[in-house]
C-alpha cells in the first residue's frame, strides 16, 4: 500500500524527494533545498558548504571552510575561517630594539609599544655599571663604593665614600679619619686622628725608676721623671 506523501522539487537539481513524515523534512531538505550540497561557487573560490537551498544569499553568506593564512606583518601560517580576518597574530617575532637589545614579541604588537625587559646595561651618571633596572625603566641609584683622598689629609688618606654621597663628601671637605701617622718628639706615635692636633701628652707606659727608692715601674710617657714616684714612696711623703 502506498501512503500519503509530500513531493517536494528542489529547483535547483530538479530533485523530487516524496516526504511522509514531517521529521523527514530535516534530513531531506534541512535548507529547504534537497540533501544535495549547494552547488555554487563562493566568490572565495570555495564552493558552498550547506546543503541544497532555494536563497541565493552567497555575497553575503561567511564561507566557513578553515583555511591556512599568512599574517600580514610577518607571513606567519595559521588556520584560520575562510571568511574571517587574520586577526592578532600570537607569533614571536624577534625586534631590534631601538636601544640595540634584540627581544621577542608577539608578532601583533606594534614596535612603538614594545618596552624592553632586558636588564639595563647602561652607565650611570657617575660611570659605574650599576644599574639594577630593566631597559625601559628610569635608573637606579649607584650602590658602588668609591675611595677618594680626604681633601686636607698631608697623608693622601683615602675614604670609603658611597658613590652617591660623593657630592656631598667633596663638599663638606671631612677631616681625615685615619690614625695618625705622626711621630711625637718622645718617638711614640700619635693616638689622635689624623685630621685633628696631635696628641699633646703622650700617655704611652714607659719603664721608670722611682727617684725615691730606686723600684722599677712604668709611667705615662708625658711626667716628668722627678714628679713619678711608686705608690709607697707617694704614700710615705704625703704622710
Ligand atoms: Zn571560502
Ligand atoms: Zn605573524
Ligand atoms: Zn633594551
Ligand atoms: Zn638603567
Ligand atoms: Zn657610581
Ligand atoms: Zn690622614
Ligand atoms: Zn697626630
Ligand atoms: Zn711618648
Amino acid at each position: 500500500m502506498i501512503g500519503k506523501y509530500l513531493p517536494v522539487r528542489c529547483a535547483a537539481h530538479g530533485k523530487v524527494q516524496e516526504i511522509r513524515l514531517p521529521s523527514e523534512m530535516e534530513v531531506r531538505c534541512p535548507n529547504g533545498g534537497c540533501d544535495m550540497p549547494c552547488p555554487k561557487v563562493l566568490s572565495c573560490g570555495h564552493q558552498c558548504d550547506r546543503k541544497c537551498h532555494p536563497v541565493d544569499d552567497h555575497k553575503e553568506y561567511q564561507c566557513q571552510v578553515t583555511v591556512e593564512k599568512a599574517c600580514p606583518r610577518s607571513k606567519h601560517i595559521a588556520t584560520k575561517i575562510c571568511s574571517e580576518d587574520f586577526g592578532q597574530c600570537g607569533r614571536m617575532l624577534l625586534r631590534n630594539m631601538p636601544c640595540g637589545h634584540i627581544a621577542d614579541f608577539a608578532c601583533h604588537l606594534a614596535d612603538e609599544s614594545l618596552q624592553c625587559r632586558a636588564p639595563c646595561d647602561r652607565p650611570l651618571a657617575c660611570g659605574h655599571y650599576d644599574c639594577k633596572k630593566l631597559c625601559h625603566q628610569a635608573c637606579s641609584i649607584c650602590t658602588r663604593e668609591v675611595f677618594l683622598p680626604f681633601p686636607r689629609c698631608p697623608f693622601n688618606h683615602q675614604a670609603t665614600v658611597h658613590c652617591r654621597f660623593r657630592a656631598e663628601f667633596e663638599e663638606e671637605r671631612p677631616n681625615c679619619q685615619h690614625p695618625c701617622p705622626e711621630l711625637l718628639s718622645c718617638g711614640h706615635h700619635c693616638t689622635e686622628v689624623c685630621g685633628d692636633a696631635c696628641t699633646f701628652q703622650c700617655i704611652e707606659a714607659v719603664d721608670h725608676q722611682c727617684p725615691g727608692c730606686g723600684q722599677r715601674m712604668e709611667k705615662p710617657c708625658f711626667e716628668e721623671p722627678d714628679d713619678v714616684r711608686c705608690d709607697l714612696c707617694t704614700y710615705m711623703t704625703s704622710s
